[in-house]
This record gives C-alpha cells, sequence and structure tokens, in this order.
C-alpha cells in the first residue's frame, strides 16, 4: 500500500474517531464503525465464544501462515467528558465529550497496522489480533478483555500512547515502567456538629481534614527518597453547608501513584497512619478506604530493544520514553503477558485530557507502519524465521 493514499485513509478515519467521542464502556458508534472498517477489508472480527464477550470495543484476527504463534497489538478507544476548544475544524460534535488522550490517533492507526497486515498476511509467520479496547480512562476496559479470554493464547502484546510534548514523529521506548501504578483513595471523617460560635461543643471534622492533609504531605516530601519517584494528592474535600455552622462530616478524595506495588501499598499505610493519628488527635471518627486502579507499566527489557531496533530500521528516530505519573491500564496485560508501551511524538499545543489538546494526524501512517512491523517481526522472530 502506497504510504500517501494509507495517511489519507487513516486521516479520514481519524477525523470521523474525533468528531464521533464516546465515554468508556458507552463506545457503542465507535465499535461499529471499527468493525466495518475491518469487515470492509475482509478481517475476521471475532464474535460469540472467540473473543467477543466485550459489549464495546472489539478484538479482530488476521491469520497468516499458520494459527500460533499469535501476538497482540492494541489500542483503546474511549474519549473523555471534556468539552473541546480545539478550535479544529474537525472537533468534537457531541458536546461535553472529547477525545482529548488521543485514543483516536491510537484507533486510527491501529486500523492501518490491519489493513497492512491483512495485505501481506501470506508472508505472516503466525496469528495477529488486533484489540480495541473500550474503557481505558479508569472504566475497567484492561480487565474486561482479559475476563473474555481473548487473549489468553498471545505471547507478546504491542501498544502505543501519543506523547503531547514530544516532536511529531519521535517514538519513545525506555524498559521497564514508564505509566505509574494508580491508588485512589477516600476518607470520611465523622465529628459532632455544633453551633460555629461554639467550637468547644464540636468535635471539628474540617480542622481534623485540614490536619490531615497537611500531615500526609510528609509522606512523599520527607519519608520518601527523593530519588523514589511517588505522588499523592487530595483532589476532592467537601464539608458544611453554611457559614456559621459546624459541620459533623468531612470528606476527602485523592489519589497517589508510584512505579511499585510495594511502594504504593507503602502510601496506602503511611496514609492511614496519618488518618489514625488525626483521628486520635482530634477526637473524630475517620474511615479509610483505597484501591488500585492499575499497576504500573512494565516493559519487558529484550522487548524494548527488539521495538526500537525494528522502529529504527523503518527509519523513525528513537528517544527514551518519558516517565509520567498518569496510570495506564495496558500494565494489566504486562502482567501476564510479556510487551512494550511506546510513544509517538504528536506535537500537541497542550497535554493529554486538555480541551486545547490536538494530535498531529500526519503522524497516523507511521505509527500504522510501524504497530506492523512490531506484529510481524515478532512473529518471524517467536517462529523461529527473522
Ligand atoms: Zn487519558
Ligand atoms: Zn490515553
Amino acid at each position: 500500500m502506497e504510504t500517501a493514499y494509507l495517511q489519507d485513509k487513516l486521516a479520514g478515519y481519524f477525523t470521523w474517531f474525533h468528531q464521533h467521542p464516546e465515554p468508556g464502556n458507552g463506545e457503542v458508534e465507535t465499535t461499529a464503525r471499527i468493525r466495518e472498517i475491518l469487515h470492509d477489508a475482509g478481517i475476521e472480527v471475532l464474535d460469540g465464544r472467540s473473543g467477543g464477550l466485550l459489549k464495546t470495543g472489539l478484538a479482530a484476527r488476521i491469520q497468516g501462515k499458520t494459527d500460533t504463534p499469535v501476538v497482540a497489538l492494541r489500542c483503546d478507544i474511549d474519549g473523555l467528558p471534556i468539552t473541546e476548544a480545539s478550535g479544529l475544524p474537525y472537533a468534537s460534535r457531541k458536546a461535553g465529550f472529547m477525545h482529548a488522550c488521543g485514543h483516536d490517533f491510537h484507533t486510527a492507526s491501529l486500523l492501518g497496522a490491519a489493513l497492512l497486515l491483512n495485505e501481506g498476511k501470506e508472508t505472516l509467520e503466525g496469528t495477529v489480533k488486533l484489540l480495541f479496547q473500550p474503557a481505558e480512562e479508569g472504566g475497567g476496559g484492561a480487565q474486561q478483555v482479559l475476563d473474555s479470554h481473548v487473549l489468553d493464547d498471545v505471547r507478546e502484546i504491542y501498544g502505543l500512547h501519543v506523547a503531547a510534548n514530544h516532536a511529531s514523529g519521535l517514538i519513545g521506548i525506555s524498559p521497564g515502567g514508564t505509566h505509574a501504578g494508580v491508588g485512589g483513595f477516600k476518607i470520611s471523617i465523622t465529628g459532632k456538629g455544633s453551633h460555629g460560635a461554639a467550637p468547644h461543643h464540636a468535635r471539628d471534622p474540617i480542622v481534623a481534614a485540614a490536619q490531615l492533609i497537611n500531615t500526609a504531605q510528609v509522606i512523599i516530601s520527607r519519608n520518601t527518597n527523593p530519588f523514589d519517584q511517588g505522588v499523592l494528592s487530595f483532589t476532592h474535600l467537601e464539608a458544611g453547608n453554611t457559614w456559621n455552622v459546624i459541620p459533623e462530616k468531612a470528606l476527602l478524595e485523592g489519589t497517589f501513584r508510584a512505579f511499585t506495588d510495594e511502594k504504593l501499598a507503602w502510601i496506602a499505610r503511611r496514609l492511614q497512619e496519618c488518618c489514625r493519628a488525626a483521628a486520635e488527635a482530634m477526637g473524630v471518627t475517620v474511615d479509610f478506604s483505597w484501591r488500585m486502579y492499575t499497576m504500573a507499566t512494565n516493559n519487558h527489557t529484550a522487548l524494548s530493544e527488539f521495538a526500537a531496533e525494528t522502529a529504527r530500521a523503518l527509519g523513525l528516530t528513537v528517544i527514551p520514553a518519558e516517565p509520567v505519573m498518569g496510570g495506564e491500564d495496558f500494565a494489566l496485560y504486562q502482567k501476564k503477558i510479556p510487551g512494550v508501551f511506546w510513544t509517538i511524538g504528536i506535537n500537541s499545543p497542550e497535554g493529554a485530557h486538555h480541551p486545547g489538546f490536538i494530535a498531529d494526524m500526519s503522524q497516523l501512517s507511521s505509527a500504522a507502519c510501524f504497530s506492523a512491523a512490531l506484529a510481524r517481526n515478532s512473529l518471524a522472530r517467536l517462529s523461529g524465521k527473522p
């Protein structure tokens, strides 16, 4: 396929996806459009018992010379509840929703990889599964995919994310963790309300919350080795509803992130200790709960080198991937399947999740060619025919 022809085709797909963002687990039109494009290209969509248990999103399959080995290419397809302010002629047509994380770019480029692999499938040393994952933005999409068993026979998995602040086309690859593990917490403080003029009759949950927030700052700033990455942010604080009443309750929420499971569990433990201390000091009850949203990504060392070589052989420039504290549920796959999560620069004027985010669509064909080459070359290596 001519690169210019492919690029044109993918730009068309991309602008359609950009105009039609849908929230995680609600990607109905998006899934139908992906299905239609794959169907028109004669690519098998896995339905029913072979991996079609997903309500939104889908998996497809391109079989080469043999059924095995199997490798997977993954993209995510969900948009975000953000009102677009990019000024683009192809801006979102859905009020309040936007593709502000580049998942439209990921989807279009994976469709491009599918077309390329399908075109050359008679020389493919195995089978490629194409995964259009729903609900990456906190909606549990990767877990749904794992529960569907569509990846059970997959030996290696590759996924991409756009890098907003990298120059267009730069490929970012690093071994180990590039996206942090993500924990979230909720703290309910129950004290005793009273007149604002009689604090001695109250057990003030607002002062307890303030103290707790302050104390918790030491977890990262004083207890953590400065060379070890971690972050803790309180993001939601709610108490009271007027100016002259001390309320009974306060609610706090927040997130903490780090690159190892041990570190995440340790932050949660320290936070719990801060809660206990605040409860004791202030005479309030503090109820603390937390959960993991995703663990950190973990790029396989040898496969990262393989991916970098594959990119260079295509004439692409490879730089180290920039580690971010944002989470990415591709990490769930990497707990089971060795893989690489790589980035491609798209030179956006604003970062991901910003209403002014813009992905440089001229890089679609490049991302598609690289994805296709990763699948093709890994199958050749796995089947001993490099
Ligand atoms: Zn995102
Ligand atoms: Zn994303």
